[in-house]
């Protein structure tokens, strides 16, 4: 480059290439990528647009829009992503947490402000426990920990890189005294508590089928983490090993909440009425989509998979 560019000029730039390759508001993303990488707010920037900016501005901008011209979502090139207010560090080995799981949350907190505060909790005086499996960024569990100061809640995932991203939002949002990350496969790890000592279990699961997965969105399907999203022939192979488990380590009254796909909800009320659990119902999402499975677990013990009906 001869000479330094100013905002304005690097922003036409920017926002060109963005165009050239699709991407639905180029000039507002590459307002906001160049705020980014400068570390300043896109209104600021806008009021200096003819200044030069410095060297390494331009380089990252440029970097930057490049990765995102190619395909990879906004989220990992900038490497955060808002859910439910809170900012969360993402990396491609996590999915980058989607308005629809907000439901998730929103279910579970409810719950546990009407069983601890109305009802008192019945399992420990240390407070109500949740469980979020298949944590990712952390966000339903990190969601959970602020909009309920007190509640303990465990974040597991398989995978120790997401695990790792998990932990690190954890401490940067001032949580970790009450969330734990755990790497466990399901609900499987030596170290969870006794059966029927958690008082909510919400799980956003790998859910897609796999003969969709080649149909999702170019973004989705080939940057996001596919652990994350391939849920086997039908969709639900994890989420149905998770469901006997989840009945195990609930108490009696207390609650499980599942994320899933529109055309799953059905099968999954009924995995989770042959687990154990009562008072099934189903959730739409902002998008009026069914997209949450609710049930709570029945007094009794797990039968096994053919149980009751
Ligand atoms: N809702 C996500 C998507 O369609 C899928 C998330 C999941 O598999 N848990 O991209």
């Amino acid at each position: 480059m001869p000479r330094a560019h100013t905002c304005s000029e690097l922003l036409a730039e920017g926002t060109a290439r963005l165009r050239e390759a699709g991407v639905d508001r180029p000039r507002f993303e590459a307002e906001l990528l160049l705020g980014h990488v400068a570390g300043l707010r896109r209104e600021k920037l806008l009021l200096s647009a003819q200044k030069p900016v410095p060297a390494a501005w331009q380089a990252g901008f440029l970097r930057a829009v490049t990765r995102r011209a190619g395909g990879e979502p906004y989220a990992y090139v900038v490497g955060h992503k808002e859910f439910m207010s809170l900012d969360l560090l993402v990396s491609p080995h996590v999915l980058i947490p989607r308005p629809e799981t907000e439901l998730l949350v929103e279910l579970g907190l409810r719950f546990l402000r009407e069983s601890w505060f109305l009802e008192g909790s019945p399992s420990d005086p240390r407070g109500p426990l949740a469980i979020d499996v298949g944590t990712g960024s952390g966000a339903v569990a990190l969601a959970l920990a602020h909009g309920l100061p007190g509640l303990r809640v465990l974040a597991l995932d398989v995978s120790e890189a997401a695990a790792a991203v998990a932990a690190r939002n954890a401490a940067r949002l001032g949580l970790a005294d009450r969330v734990t990350v755990l790497v466990s496969d399901l609900l499987t790890s030596p170290e969870l508590p006794p059966p029927g000592t958690a008082d909510l279990v919400l799980a956003n699961l790998p859910y897609v089928p796999a003969g969709v997965f080649g149909k999702l969105a170019p973004g989705v399907a080939s940057f996001e983490p596919r652990l994350a999203l391939d849920g086997g022939p039908d969709g639900l192979s994890l989420i149905r090993r998770l469901v006997p488990q989840a009945a195990d380590i609930i108490r009696p009254g207390g609650a499980c909440a599942l994320e899933c796909g529109p055309e799953q909800c059905t099968l999954l009320a009924g995995l989770l009425s042959r687990s154990g659990f009562a008072g099934i119902q189903v959730h739409r999402d902002l998008a009026g989509r069914a997209r949450v499975v609710w049930g709570i677990r029945d007094g009794q013990g797990h039968q096994g998979t053919g149980g009751r009906g």
